[in-house]
């Protein structure tokens, strides 16, 4: 053994990216903290070793993108331009990638050993007291003492097998947890494992010699064994000729052998199998289009999807993810397509069983159930082989790794086990996550210990839930109305501006409508893009179907207008009561209706909010139309809109159109706009938090995402934030070019009566002031804050 013997914290087995997160988290709170990687590279299956791209929930979901440490890894690598653009802009193997990765984790004092496998274990009894490495650098072997607790995150889980962890391998029998998508009986088979590869444009001719041995063209990998079709070839993640760089997987196998124990098998086969698809591609089915396309990398390792599942007090199934399921421990959330891939002789066959609503996930989940200090992070966690097909995107196993650092940091400071930390402290670990830009579904800030949670929130200007500035009258010459995502739990009246341009008295009749969900899951043909969109929507669009019998009547009103008279008329609805709006769901929606009625209009705005929409009915096509404009109309009571007590409404992220939880000044009018929270009595600060708005309704407008933009335009870019004391306004920070969303500013202790935010810039002209949330500490302080 040699030196390096020495005592942890916390040992983080692999950098995917729940296990940087999970090392990035433990370290922050205060963890002594090592990271083993066992290869030159970090960053696991997104690592430049493969290029797999951090997906998640975002992919299908509108504003969905998971927040806290993978958003902050995400922001900083969108800034550094982390990133090689393949066609889709899907993959990257930039080397910057890794890097900022290093760098994160060595800012945060976090011991990085590359090229070090974590090979064994010392158990006391059922406790992990030192974990046995070999550093392949040094050809050394290193012994890590475990202060606190292991998280394993390594894909195929050595360390928690060596410590006899229960696990899993393979499909859960439909009988075990009534899955929809189980097969009858329980087998062994897990999705497979694929290779990744780059291919380009070269300018000039290139031969593509296959290398002996290569094997006869089958189709591959996404492919049913009868569907071949150009489509695959071009897909997002193939070759298409009218790009310059595509990125390749076309290949995966081994769902049917053993992904560790066969892994040497598995990768050759992948080899030919790439070798194969790229001779096809040049010498068999596009001669001519790939004529000038060379094979100019081939990734040296394989991607794993499925191997061990180790078991937690939970066990996540298809049921609960499809059901939006929200967990009283609820640490982490998902969102992505129930994507299980089945083998297919020796190819795989990828299938989307639903697109699931946002669900949460468990902590328990994320330990071990019989070896006491051991979190897990990362695709072994104990969610069943259905489940993993959507939990196992990145950005998603991200927020659960986040969660396990959290966990561990409490069982330091608690001197307790992860389970403990259930039994005992799954509050605090809720709220210490919720602090740290974690999103929870179901969960608001309950901290004591911010003190903006009790100021009086006033704010320059305030969106409301309303559309009042009249730019233009639109004739019903057909029945219009406006489809909205939220309402009032009953509603009194609504508003509407309109216009008699007869001679007779007008009576209106207006009618409210519904679309309800029977399920909260979709499946993808279900998938209809809406109108008003244009282009900004996902691989799934929520709310997009407009189908008149999708809609059934609520109730209805009616007035009447005088002739020649233009304004405000009022809808008596007598306190109708209405469905419960799901905050993270866009399928339900109201529609608000007025009938075809010769020599009336009704007010617009030539504006898209995201309030609601306005729509025409098409009675040819049975449906309604949307148009990104808005119709006048003031409703009562009022939902919460873009008011500034959003600020301290304990939500830091919207997780759907509506409602937005944010303050959002007055649309159309200009920056600096300010805030300010006034404290009934003066309270002493020393920490403020801030959370900006950055979130995207579409995945591929996010920075990270998105090849033209290094942060997101509507960020708050430059803004000041002082304080009130002694009669005057004192300077806190004067900040200049922010792209962050989550900002955390400390400063020297002073007791203040107020203080204020301005949002002097956005950093896009043209966006209102967007803030989340505001929270402010002061002594005493708790500890992990
Ligand atoms: C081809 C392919 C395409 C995919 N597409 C997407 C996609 O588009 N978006 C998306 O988000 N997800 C995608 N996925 C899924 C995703 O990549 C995985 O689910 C995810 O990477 C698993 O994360 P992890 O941290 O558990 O494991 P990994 O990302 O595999 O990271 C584990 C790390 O642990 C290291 N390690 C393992 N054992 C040890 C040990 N004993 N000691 C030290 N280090 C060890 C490994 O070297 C590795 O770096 C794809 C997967 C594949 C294979």
């Amino acid at each position: 053994m040699d030196a390096y013997d020495r005592t942890v914290d916390v040992v983080v087995i692999g950098s995917g990216m729940a296990g940087v997160c999970s090392a990035i988290q433990a370290a922050r709170l205060g963890c002594s903290v090592a990271l083993l990687e066992k290869d030159e590279v970090l960053g696991g299956n997104s690592s430049p070793n493969l290029g797999v791209h951090v997906s998640g929930a975002h992919s299908f979901h509108p504003y969905a993108c998971e927040t806290g440490i993978i958003n902050e890894i995400e922001e900083e690598a969108a800034r550094l331009n982390a990133k090689i653009f393949t066609h889709g802009y899907h993959y990257n193997i930039a080397r910057q990638w890794d890097s900022l990765l290093m760098w994160m984790m060595d800012r945060e004092g976090v011991d990085v050993r590359r090229r070090t496998y974590a090979r064994d274990v010392v158990m006391d009894g059922t406790r992990i007291e030192a974990v046995i490495a070999d550093d392949m650098a040094t050809y050394t072997t290193i012994k890590i003492r475990v202060g606190v607790a292991v998280i394993d995150a390594s894909g195929d889980g050595q360390i928690a097998c060596s410590a006899g962890a229960d696990f899993r391998v393979g499909r859960e029998g439909a009988s075990e947890f009534g899955e929809r998508g189980a097969p009858g009986k329980a087998d062994a088979i897990t999705m497979g494992t694929s290779v990744t590869a780059l291919v380009r444009k070269a300018g000039h001719p290139v031969d593509f010699v296959p290398p002996p041995g290569t094997p006869p063209f089958e189709v591959g990998y996404g492919y049913g064994r009868d569907e071949v079709s150009d489509d695959c070839l071009r897909a997002h993640a193939a070759w298409n000729p009218d790009h310059d760089l595509c990125f390749l997987y076309h290949t995966e196998t081994g769902g049917e052998m053993d992904t560790i124990m066969d892994e040497h098998e598995i990768y050759e086969r992948l080899i030919g199998q790439l070798y194969s698809v790229w001779n096809h591609i040049k010498n068999d089915a596009h001669p001519e289009e790939s004529r000038n396309w060379e094979l100019v990398w081939v990734s040296p390792k394989a991607g794993k999807r499925e191997s061990r599942r180790f078991i937690g007090d939970y066990i996540l199934t298809q049921n609960d993810v499809e059901s939006g399921r929200i967990f009283e421990d609820e640490v982490a959330y998902g969102g992505y397509a129930v994507d299980v891939h089945d083998p297919v002789g020796r190819q795989a066959k990828v299938r989307f069983h639903s697109v699931p609503p946002l669900y949460s996930i468990p902590y328990r989940c994320i330990y071990s159930r019989n070896v006491e200090n051991l979190l897990l992070g990362g695709r072994l966690i104990s969610v069943s082989h259905m489940a993993l097909g959507t939990v196992r995107l990145q950005r998603t196993l991200a927020s659960g790794g986040q969660a396990a650092g959290a966990a561990a940091y409490l069982c330091k400071k608690h001197r307790c086990t992860p389970r403990e930390v259930y039994v005992r402290h799954i509050e605090e670990l809720k709220q210490l996550l919720l602090k740290n830009d974690a999103t929870l579904l179901g969960t608001g800030n309950r901290d004591e210990m911010d003190m903006a949670r009790r100021a009086e929130v006033r704010a320059s200007s305030e969106q409301r839930f309303e559309c009042i500035e009249c730019e233009g009258m639109i004739p019903l010459d057909r029945a219009r109305g406006i489809i909205f995502w939220d309402w009032p739990r009953s509603l009194d009246e609504i508003s509407l501006y309109l216009r008699n341009g007869t001679g007779e008295t007008i009576t209106v009749p207006v009618d409210l409508q519904f679309f309800g969900v029977d399920r909260k899951w979709k499946s993808t043909d279900e998938n209809v893009k809406p109108d008003h969109l244009q282009g900004h929507f996902n691989r799934m669009c929520w709310g997009g179907n407009t189908d008149f019998d999708r809609f059934s009547p609520l109730g209805s009103s009616e007035s009447s207008i005088e002739p020649g008279r233009e304004g405000w008329v009022r809808f008596e609805f007598d306190g109708l009561e209405l469905p419960e709006k799901d905050p993270c769901l866009d399928e339900e929606r109201l529609l608000l209706r007025v009938p075809e009625l010769e020599g009336l209009s009704w007010g617009s705005r030539a504006v898209l909010m995201d309030i609601g929409v306005r729509c025409w009915a098409s009675p040819d096509d049975g449906r309604y139309v949307t148009e990104p404009e808005m119709h006048l109309f003031k409703i009562s009571p009022r939902p919460v809109y873009g008011e500034g007590l959003n600020v301290i409404n304990g939500r830091s992220r919207r997780y759907s159109t509506n409602p937005v939880n944010m303050w959002m000044s007055r649309i159309g009018e200009m920056l600096p706009q300010e805030l300010v929270l006034e404290f009934g009595e003066p309270v002493a600060i020393d920490e403020v938090h801030l959370t900006f708005d950055t979130l995207h309704r579409a995945y591929r407008d996010m920075p990270f995402n998105s090849p033209e933009r290094r942060a997101s335009g509507m960020c708050v870019s430059d803004y000041r934030l002082d304080s009130f004391s002694d009669g005057r306004w004192w300077g806190i920070e004067n900040v200049r070019d922010n792209y962050r969303r989550f900002r955390v500013h400390k400063f020297e202790e002073r007791v203040v009566s107020k203080l204020r935010l301005s949002v002097l810039a956005t950093a896009e002209n043209g966006w209102e002031a967007r803030v989340y949330q505001v929270r402010a500490y002061g002594p005493p302080r708790q500890e992990g804050t």
